[in-house]
């Protein structure tokens, strides 16, 4: 099975991949968590990326694409694979297309996660994590119990520079323009898009997804 999850950013992908991943055993291929560990790391991708990433700004194609091709090639061939946050514009798509067609895979579906912009810009901009033990906060939704604390380990948070307010906006801008029209190139492809109503609690949208996913797709839960 290839599926990718597709949607703005701050829809809840991440959450979501890793409940498929508990639910199916498929392997998640998140393109923004290997970029920000090759930033970790200080690898050469991790220098190149950094400043694309910080102003919200698409990594440029090359970089990304040989990413997910390293990653693909130490996979088994049966082994399902749920993508996050790739492909984001037209020629990763299309690149995809090509390194699955030599190995004889294709895009099995397509998970489109939507939700109010409003709620988009309140959900990242609210959003700081604990540089220690990585649980994150939403100064809205889900506070630490002391401001600027990790309620677990004590560790001062911190916020993504991508989430700062203007630099949301311009990542949603950004969506739209460029990965948003990936529907209409999976549509003619004929790769099934499923729908899902992504401002819901999480429990709810994750049974959304997994009950589509069963029907559709046939897949064993
Ligand atoms: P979000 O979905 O919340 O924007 P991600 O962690 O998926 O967060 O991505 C963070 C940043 O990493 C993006 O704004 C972009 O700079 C870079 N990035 C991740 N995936 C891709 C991709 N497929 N193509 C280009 N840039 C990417
Ligand atoms: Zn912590």
């Amino acid at each position: 099975m290839v599926i990718i999850l597709l949607g703005p950013p701050g829809v809840g992908k991440g959450t979501q991949g890793a409940l498929l991943v508990e639910a199916f055993g498929w392997e998640r291929i998140a393109t923004g968590d290997l970029l920000r560990s090759a930033r970790r790391d200080g690898s050469e991708l991790g220098s190149k990326a950094q400043s694309y990433m910080d102003a919200g700004n698409l990594v440029p194609d090359e970089l990304i694409v040989a990413l997910v091709r390293d990653h693909l090639q130490k996979l088994a061939s049966d082994q399902g694979v749920i993508f996050d946050g790739f492909p984001r514009t037209l020629a990763q798509a299309e690149a995809l297309d090509g390194v699955l067609a030599d190995v004889g895979r294709k895009v099995d579906a397509v998970v489109l996660l939507e939700a109010p912009a409003d709620v988009l810009v309140k959900r990242l901009s609210g959003r700081w994590s604990c540089p220690q033990c990585q649980e994150v906060y939403n100064i809205h939704f889900d506070p630490p119990v002391t401001e600027g604390i990790c309620d677990e380990c004590g560790a001062r948070l911190t916020q993504r520079k991508d989430d700062l307010p203007d630099t949301v906006r311009h990542r949603l801008g950004v969506y739209r323009d460029q990965t948003r029209p990936l529907v209409e190139h999976y549509e003619e492809a004929s790769a099934p898009v499923i729908r899902i109503e992504g401002d819901r609690k999480l429990e709810h949208v994750s049974r959304a997804i997994r009950r589509s996913l069963v029907k559709q797709l046939g897949v064993g839960a």
